[in-house]
């Protein structure tokens, strides 16, 4: 998202609602989804991560997905975070 798509025509900084709450506040950064970083972590812990598979692949014992997505929460996971791999319709 741009700066531009969250300034109103007047200049004012637009509201948008946030991504787990749906409650109305002014981001203060581009991108921003969550009016506040504890709603980040639940939304990160309750709805997980959304992204795309761009390779699905068999391991000897396991299979290996590999997920893109622009969630940056995902950085705050340590390695061996388990996920619940969901699909979307
Ligand atoms: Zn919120």
């Amino acid at each position: 998202m741009s700066a531009s798509c969250t300034r109103t025509a007047n200049g004012q900084a637009a509201m948008i609602p946030c991504a787990y709450c749906h409650g109305l506040f002014v981001p203060k950064a581009p991108g921003q989804r969550f009016c506040l970083p504890k709603h980040r972590a639940a939304y990160a812990r309750e709805i997980g991560i959304v992204g795309a598979t761009v390779s699905v692949r068999r391991l000897r014992t396991r299979i290996s997905v590999t997920l893109h997505t622009t969630d940056e929460a995902v950085l705050a996971a340590p390695l061996g975070a388990k996920f619940r791999l969901v699909r979307e319709p």
